[in-house]
């Protein structure tokens, strides 16, 4: 978990600064609620999220009279992790895991580090590269999986979608592998042909998949802020989407956007991508993960 802090600490920098000067105004007022709801606003937690944490916090204070300052900042705390507090479900095996989002949020590289997670647990990976469209995605994800040394089904640049995943899926049951983890096109300008293409993805892993449990993932860019919560929704509506990856939370100062995507989806951050490398994944802890805010 040090990697996390090291790697959070421009969101919690940013979180606790803006936090200790709200709590700066000493006596909880209405300005201070109107000022904690804008600083919430400012580290991204989205105006619906925000609004919602104000009116708890405001509550809480009401019931307990509490006048302390470091019993305000601990209310303020106890709600944000219940917010956050979705449990996920552990991983089956066997499992087809579909990975959607929109281009350049970190798709590709979170195929190649799940991969290389769920291989160092011992188990049998294989990668359907259907996003046919790219040429460049398939070859990408090609190097990815020679790199990490699990197997890819690809097919040629135009090839349908689904016929991809359908002999992705034979050779999985063939194999015998544990998980399936299907890449996806993202080009969201063309917003219906790609809605039209994930649902029929989503129709031949549910008519094909047999023992497998099926997980869709959505990986979403952590830098994009409230965009992120907009992309999601886009998705869930097409397929219902069971877990997230948030991506680029190094170096960035919006972390606070995991709680606002959690708290709007109602769906679990799964991981959190940290940097480039295939290592570079880890678990979400949302227990921890506002400590972090705090520390
Ligand atoms: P895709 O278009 O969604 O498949 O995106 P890619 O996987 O190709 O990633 C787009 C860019 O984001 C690449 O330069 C990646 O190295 C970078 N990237 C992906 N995940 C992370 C992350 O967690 N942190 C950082 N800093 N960069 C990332």
């Amino acid at each position: 978990y040090e990697r996390m802090r090291n790697k959070l600490i421009k969101t919690a920098d940013n979180f606790k600064e803006k936090i200790e000067n709200v709590m700066y105004m000493g006596s909880f007022d209405d300005d201070f609620f109107d000022e904690l709801e804008e600083t919430l606003i400012l580290s991204d937690l989205g105006a619906h999220t925000s609004v919602k944490v104000t009116e708890a916090l405001r509550t809480k204070i009401i019931e307990t009279r509490s006048k302390s300052k470091e019993e305000v900042v601990g209310f303020l705390k106890e709600i944000l992790i219940e917010m956050v507090a979705i449990e996920t479900k552990e991983m089956q095996n066997p499992t087809i895991i579909l990975v959607v989002g929109v281009n350049g949020v970190g798709k590709t590289t979170t195929i190649a580090k799940l991969s290389e997670r769920y291989k160092k647990q011992g188990k049998k990976v294989i990668i359907a590269a259907a996003d046919t469209f790219r040429a460049a995605a398939v070859e990408q994800l090609d190097e990815w999986a020679k790199r990490v040394g699990v197997d890819i089904i690809k097919s040629s640049t135009g090839a349908d979608p689904s016929s991809v995943v359908y002999d992705a899926i034979g050779a999985a049951k063939a194999r015998k592998a544990d998980i399936l983890i299907c890449d996806t096109a993202g080009r969201l300008h063309n917003k219906v042909n790609l809605m039209n293409e994930l649902q029929k993805i989503s129709k031949t892993i549910s008519r094909e998949g047999g023992d497998f449990t099926i997980h869709n993932l959505i990986v979403l860019d952590a830098t994009t802020g409230q965009n992120a919560i907009n992309q999601a929704k886009v998705f869930h509506e097409c397929v219902e989407i069971s877990g997230i990856v948030l991506t680029k939370l190094d170096g960035t100062a919006k972390g606070g956007i995991a709680i606002s995507i959690i708290d709007e989806m109602q769906i679990p951050i799964e991981y959190v991508g940290i940097g480039e490398k295939s290592e570079d994944l880890i678990d979400f802890d949302p227990k921890k993960f506002v400590d972090l805010l705090f520390e």
